[in-house]
C-alpha cells in the first residue's frame, strides 16, 4: 500500500463512518416518525400477493412505464442503482491497492459485462431524467410545470449524484486500462477501454478515482441523511414498503381506489351505534391520526408531480395539488415529530397528554409546529387550507398516477370525515344535501312517492321486487335516475333495452334510498352508514335465499355501482354489481339486442371516474358505442384511465365552484375540440355537468351530450326508440 492508497482509505473510512451514522440516526428517526401513526393491522394481510405485488410494480415499473420515455429511463436508473452499487463497494478495495476488486464475481467476465452495459444504459436514462426535469422546470417561460412546488434542488442533487457516480465508475475502469490492470475483454467492457485508451498511465488513477466515487456517494447519504423529508431520494427506499403495504395488493394498477376505507379508530372500523367522540377517533384532526400507512406515504413521496399533473383541481387553478398536499402533511409531520416523540398530543377531549417537564426542553419551532391546526386558512396558520380540501373531487387520477402507490383520496376524506362529524365545518352548500339526504333519502330532496314516477308512460310494465316472484337483475334506479330529468331518460332507455331483450329484472321503488355516495365523499359516514345499512337490509330482504352470484344489480349510476359493489360489503351486503353499458355490451354480443342504425355525426365518450379509474370498466361503453354508432369512437386525448373529471365526484356536485375555471367547461371544451357531435357519458352526474358546460358554451344546438344507453335504444329502435321524458315527469 503506497502512501497515496493510505490517504485514499484514510479518506474513504472517514466518510463512510459519517455517513452510516448519520444514515442510521436518520432511518431511526424516520422509523419512529412512522410509528407516531395509528395502528392498520389490515396491511398485513395476504403476504404473499403484496410481495408479487411489490416485485411487479418496481422490477417491471408497471406504473412508471405508462409515462413512456422517462419510465424506461427511470428503470434504467434504478436497475443502475441497484446493480452498481456493487461497483460503490469494490471501491473500497480499490481505494486500498490499485488492482483490488470485489472478491469472486468481481473477476468474472460476465459481471464486466453486465455492468458496462448498466452503467451506458443508467448514463443514458439518467441524462434523458436530467433534460427531462430541465424543460419541465417550473421557472421555464411558460408555467406551471409537474414540478411546480417540488424542491427542485434536491431533484438536480440527486441526479448529479448519479452521473457523477457513473462516470466515475468509468473512469475507475480506464485507469486499470491504462495501467494494464483490468481483465475484462474488449468486446465486453469497450466503452471502459475507449476511456482508457484517452487516460494517463497514473498508477494511482485508479485509487484516487475510487476514493472520489465513495466521496460522491457518501455526501449523497450525508445530505439525505441530513434531510430526512427528500423523498426525492428516499423513496428510493420507502417505495418497496409503501407498495407492500398497499391497501388492495390484488387489485391492477390503480388500486388505491374503489371503495373508500372504512372510519377506524385504533385500527378497528367504527361502528356508529356504539362510537363516542370522547374515546374514538373520529376521523383525522391531527397529522398523528393517520394510520403509520399515511404517515409512510407522506415520507415516500419522490415529489414527481406525476398526480398534479393529473388532478382536475389544480389544472383549473383551484389550490389544491395532491402532491402540495402529501408534502405539507410530510413536513408538518416531521417538523410535529419532537413534540410528539416527547409525549405531546392532544387527546380526544382537546387535552394536552405531555407534562410541562416533558416538554421542557423542546424546541419551540416544535411546539409552534404542535399548535397548528390541521385545517386551517393561511392566517389560522392551518396545514391545508379549507379551499385545498374541499376542492376534491375523488377523481382518483392522483392515486392512479402516483408510482409509489401513494393514497390520496383516503387521506383526504379521513381529513373531511373529522371536519364534517366533530367541526360541522364544510361549504353551506351542501348542508341542504345532507339535510335531504338525512330526512328523505336523496340529495333533492324529493319525495320518496315520486321515486317511480320515471315508469309512467312506458309501454311495458316495470316489476317491483315483490310483484314478481323471479327476476335476474335488480335494476337499482338511484336517486339521479329517479329525479334527475336527464337522467330519468336514461333510465327509461335502459329499462327499454332490458325489455326489448327479454331480461328479467325489476325495482325496489318505493324501497330504495340513496346509495350514500356523497355522504361518504363529503365524509359525513354516520348518514352514509345510516343509508346504507337500511339499503343493505332492503336488499338483503329481495335477495333473500340466494346465492351471491345470483344476487344481480344493475346500476346506471357509477357512484351507486361503486357503493354498492365495493362499499356495501363492509356492512354486510354481498352483491353483484354490473354497470348498465356491461350488461348492455353483453346484451349486444349475444345478440338479444341488434344495434340496426347507426347513429352518426360523430362520437365522443367521457370516462366516469367511478366506472373507469375506479372499477376499471373502460371496455364495455366503448363495445356499445362501437356497435350502435357510425364508423370509430373519437377519443378525447384525455380518455380512460386518464380521463378528465367532470368535477361532480367527491360530492362537489352539492358544492359551489367558485375557485378557477369550472371543471366542466375544461372538458366539454376538450370534447368539443374532437369535434364530435354527440359527447356519450355512462353517469348522470356527468350528464349534468357535460349538459351545463355545453349549454354554457351556447353549443346546446351544435352538440348533444346523453347516455351510451340512449345512443344505443337510438340504434336499437330507430322509430319511437329516442328516449322521452316520463308522462308528467
Ligand atoms: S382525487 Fe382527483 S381532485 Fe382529488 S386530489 Fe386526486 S386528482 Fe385531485
Ligand atoms: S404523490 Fe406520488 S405522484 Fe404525487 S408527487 Fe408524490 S410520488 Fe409523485
Amino acid at each position: 500500500m503506497g502512501s497515496v492508497q493510505i490517504v485514499t482509505t484514510i479518506l474513504a473510512a472517514a466518510i463512510t463512518a459519517v455517513a452510516v451514522w448519520l444514515a442510521v440516526r436518520a432511518v431511526l428517526k424516520m422509523v419512529a416518525v412512522i410509528r407516531l401513526g395509528q395502528p392498520a393491522p389490515e396491511r398485513f394481510t395476504d403476504k404473499i400477493t403484496r410481495a408479487r405485488t411489490m416485485l411487479v410494480e418496481t422490477a417491471g415499473h408497471t406504473r412508471m412505464l405508462k409515462w413512456g420515455v422517462v419510465g424506461a429511463a427511470h428503470w434504467f436508473v434504478m436497475v443502475g442503482f441497484v446493480v452498481l452499487s456493487l461497483l460503490v463497494l469494490e471501491a473500497y478495495f480499490e481505494v486500498v491497492t490499485t488492482d483490488g476488486g470485489l472478491p469472486i464475481i468481481g473477476h468474472w467476465t460476465i459481471f464486466g459485462l453486465v455492468t458496462e452495459i448498466i452503467g451506458v444504459l443508467g448514463l443514458v436514462g439518467i441524462l434523458v431524467l436530467m433534460a427531462i426535469r430541465l424543460r419541465n422546470r417550473p421557472t421555464r417561460p411558460g408555467g406551471r410545470s409537474r414540478f411546480t412546488g417540488s424542491t427542485m434542488w434536491q431533484g438536480y442533487f440527486v441526479e448529479w449524484i448519479v452521473l457523477l457516480v457513473l462516470i466515475f465508475g468509468f473512469v475507475i475502469r480506464g485507469f486499470k486500462v491504462a495501467t494494464d490492470h483490468f481483465e475484462f475483454p474488449v468486446w465486453a467492457t469497450p466503452v471502459s477501454h475507449a476511456v482508457g485508451a484517452v487516460l494517463p498511465a497514473w498508477a494511482d488513477g485508479v485509487s484516487v478515482a475510487a476514493a472520489i466515487k465513495i466521496i460522491i456517494s457518501m455526501t449523497w447519504l450525508i445530505v439525505i441523511s441530513l434531510n430526512v423529508t427528500m423523498g426525492v431520494a428516499w423513496h428510493r427506499f420507502l417505495a418497496f414498503p409503501n407498495i407492500f403495504f398497499k391497501r388492495e395488493p390484488a387489485r391492477p394498477a390503480g388500486s388505491g381506489l374503489g371503495a373508500l376505507r372504512p372510519m377506524t379508530s385504533q385500527g378497528k372500523p367504527l361502528d356508529f351505534e356504539e362510537a363516542d367522540p370522547e374515546k374514538d377517533q373520529f376521523g383525522v384532526a391531527h397529522v398523528e391520526q393517520f394510520t403509520w400507512k399515511g404517515l409512510l406515504d407522506f415520507s415516500t413521496c419522490t415529489e414527481c408531480g406525476r398526480c398534479q399533473s393529473q388532478c382536475p383541481a389544480w389544472n383549473t387553478g383551484k389550490p389544491l395539488s395532491p402532491k402540495l398536499l402529501v408534502l405539507s402533511l410530510r413536513d408538518h409531520a416531521y417538523a410535529k415529530a419532537p413534540y410528539l416523540l416527547a409525549g405531546g398530543g392532544k387527546d380526544l377531549t382537546g387535552e394536552e397528554k405531555a407534562t410541562q417537564a416533558q416538554l421542557a426542553h423542546l424546541d419551540v419551532l416544535a411546539l409552534a409546529e404542535a399548535d397548528k391546526p390541521l385545517i386551517g386558512t393561511a392566517e389560522e396558520g392551518g396545514v391545508i387550507d379549507p379551499d385545498v380540501l374541499w376542492s376534491c373531487t375523488t377523481c382518483g387520477a392522483c392515486v392512479e398516477q402516483c408510482p409509489v402507490d401513494i393514497e390520496h383520496v383516503d387521506h383526504i376524506v379521513d381529513m373531511r370525515r373529522y371536519q364534517v362529524l366533530i367541526e360541522s365545518s364544510f361549504p353551506s352548500e351542501a348542508g341542504v344535501m345532507l339535510r335531504n339526504l338525512e330526512n328523505k333519502g336523496n340529495p333533492w330532496g324529493a319525495p320518496q312517492n315520486t321515486r317511480e314516477d320515471w315508469t309512467k308512460g312506458l309501454d311495458f310494465e316495470v316489476p317491483r321486487v315483490g310483484e314478481v316472484d323471479d327476476f335476474e337483475y335488480l335494476f337499482w334506479v338511484g336517486c339521479a335516475g329517479a329525479f334527475e330529468d336527464r337522467a330519468k331518460k336514461t333510465t327509461r332507455a335502459v329499462a327499454t333495452l332490458l325489455n326489448e331483450a327479454g331480461v328479467s329484472f325489476a325495482i325496489l321503488g318505493e324501497g330504495e334510498t340513496c346509495s350514500g355516495d356523497p355522504a361518504r365523499r363529503i365524509g359525513n359516514e354516520f348518514v352514509f352508514q345510516m343509508l346504507a345499512q337500511q339499503n343493505v337490509e332492503t336488499l338483503n330482504e329481495a335477495f333473500e335465499g340466494r346465492e351471491k352470484a345470483k344476487r344481480k344489480i344493475v346500476a346506471t349510476c357509477p357512484h351507486c355501482f361503486n357503493t354498492l359493489g365495493n362499499e356495501y360489503g363492509q356492512l354486510g351486503g354481498e352483491f353483484e354489481v354490473v354497470h348498465h353499458t356491461q350488461l348492455l355490451a353483453h346484451l349486444v354480443a349475444t345478440g338479444k339486442l341488434t344495434p340496426v342504425q347507426p347513429v352518426d355525426g360523430g362520437v365522443t365518450y367521457h370516462d366516469p371516474c367511478y366506472l373507469g379509474r375506479h372499477n376499471r370498466v373502460f371496455a364495455a361503453p366503448r363495445e356499445v358505442l362501437g356497435d350502435a354508432i357510425e364508423g370509430d369512437l373519437t377519443e378525447m386525448p384525455r380518455n380512460s384511465e386518464r380521463s378528465f373529471c367532470c368535477g361532480a365526484g367527491g360530492a362537489r356536485m352539492w358544492m359551489e365552484e367558485k375557485i378557477g375555471k369550472r371543471i366542466n367547461v375544461d372538458r366539454v371544451e376538450e370534447a368539443m375540440a374532437t369535434g364530435a357531435r354527440t359527447v356519450a357519458v355512462g353517469c348522470p352526474f356527468c350528464s349534468t355537468m357535460l349538459n351545463d358546460g355545453v349549454n354554457g358554451k351556447g353549443a346546446g344546438e351544435q352538440v348533444e351530450v346523453i347516455d351510451v344507453a340512449s345512443v344505443l335504444l337510438r340504434s336499437v329502435k330507430p322509430q319511437g326508440g329516442k328516449e322521452t321524458t316520463p308522462v308528467g315527469g
